[in-house]
């Protein structure tokens, strides 16, 4: 998975130098021409990239679905069930918050938006920010079916919960329907293992297409913007994220870092923490040891409302575009940015892009031009895949710590080096 990012990423660079701004290479052959855009970029590259994409985004409902239900049954006890989710979603919200405080913290010590015209670009149209009451209503399912079929990471969790409290209450008919989820969960296991093969051809397609058409040197004056974003990723995913650890378990932080290496690899080729998900349960359990029970309820909930590297880039967004626009924001402002922004990344799902749909809810509640988008759109898709392997990162962390303190945790798979290779 490494030398697919790191040939991706070379071979990008390459194919970027040979046709600069979107142009094409057209090779004339004998029979006919050859453009190596077309065949690369929009052939190869796109169509295994995709499919890639596409065969872990369709393993993520059944899977949430059946290790949740399998975890919930395993449980017995509900009340455990409540205080695990109070601890994960208390947490989730903790870190998010220190994110992006101490992204805008940053933000205005860099000052990154002074001297920086205002330049046109895409118009950007916001949206309206969920109510709370909308959010906790859209969290109960009508219709399971539609919640599996449009993907519902939060009501496919829902009904996965209650099915499952409902399996553990029913006696026989229950064990045996149990029973039957169990088989499932290895089966669909099973499934990811095999799918992985692929995966480090997919992860070099996905970036080679990726840096065909990325390049640090179009960004002109939003490389201080960029920077900002990336060095607050960082510090947040080598700092706040080890101390944490260390602080609430006393695990290694190094060696969580080194079993995350290729889930956040995932994350940054797909920009996608849903998608990441089927990787993001392996690792969690086959390689650090948490039990299924913690793992499959705190990782897809994770997935669906904690997004650190989200938060970040919206805190430094939002001071940047105020010192562009030059307005002042008052410490009420911020205070309301980092509430905002903390409520907004619950019930929006994992996947691309969807930051900066959150970012206009932000900027909307403290009255900044949501115009101010358009800006840093241009550079928004490397700075996606940066901050979505540090949200996957944020799960993982969150998951072993309750795994950690509810006792559902092995440490000896945590400290082996070896264990659970995701790919055979
Ligand atoms: N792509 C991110 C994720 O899936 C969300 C975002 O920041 O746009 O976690």
């Amino acid at each position: 998975i490494v030398t697919g990012m790191v040939a991706g990423i070379l071979v990008g660079t390459i194919l970027q130098w040979l046709m600069p701004d979107g142009s094409d290479l057209v090779i004339p052959l004998y029979l006919f021409d050859f453009s190596l855009r077309g065949f690369f970029v929009d052939g190869v590259f796109e169509v295994i990239g995709q499919i890639f994409i596409s065969s872990l985004q369709m393993l993520v409902v059944p899977l949430v679905f059946v290790s949740l239900i399998c975890g919930t049954c395993s449980l017995k006890d509900t009340t455990k069930l409540g205080r695990i989710g109070g601890k994960a979603i208390g947490l989730y919200l903790l870190t998010t918050a220190i994110a992006i405080s101490f992204a805008m913290s940053l933000a205005l010590l860099v000052s990154p938006g002074e001297g920086v015209n205002m330049v046109a670009g895409t118009t950007f149209t916001s949206r309206e920010a969920p109510s709370l009451a909308q959010v906790l209503i859209q969290m109960f399912p009508s219709n399971p079916f539609a919640a599996f079929a449009q993907g519902n990471m939060l009501q496919v969790i829902i009904f996965a919960l209650l099915f499952g409290i409902a399996i553990a209450l029913s006696g026989k008919a229950g064990d045996r329907i149990a029973a039957m989820f169990e088989d499932m969960s290895v089966v669909v296991m099973r499934l990811v293992t095999i799918l992985m093969n692929i995966a480090p051809y997919g992860v070099f397609c996905l970036l080679a297409g990726l840096f065909t058409d990325v390049s640090l040197s179009t960004f002109g004056n939003l490389i201080e913007y960029f920077m900002v974003v990336v060095a607050a990723l960082l510090l947040h995913a080598f700092i706040t994220y080890p101390v944490l650890l260390k602080l609430l378990t006393g695990l290694n932080p190094l060696t969580f870092l080194k079993k995350m290496r290729d889930t956040a690899i995932f994350a940054f080729s797909t920009s996608s923490s849903n998608a990441t998900l089927p990787i993001t349960l392996e690792t969690t359990t086959k390689k650090m040891g948490v039990k299924n029970s913690i793992a499959s309820f705190t990782v897809p909930l994770g997935a669906t409302i904690n997004m650190d590297g989200t938060a970040i880039m919206q805190g430094v967004a939002t001071v940047f575009i105020a010192q562009v626009f030059s307005q002042d924001l008052t410490l009420t402002d911020y205070l309301m940015v980092i509430l905002t922004a903390t409520l907004a990344s619950i019930g929006t799902a994992g996947v691309p892009g969807v930051g900066l749909i959150m970012l206009a809810m932000v900027l909307e509640q403290v009255g900044l031009p949501v115009e101010g988008i358009a800006l840093i759109i241009g550079v928004d898709r490397l700075l996606d895949m940066t901050r979505t392997a540090v949200n996957v990162t944020g799960d993982s962390m969150v998951t072993v710590i309750v795994g950690k303190s509810e006792d559902q945790f092995d440490e000896a798979v945590f400290n082996d080096p070896d264990a659970g290779k995701i790919i055979e």
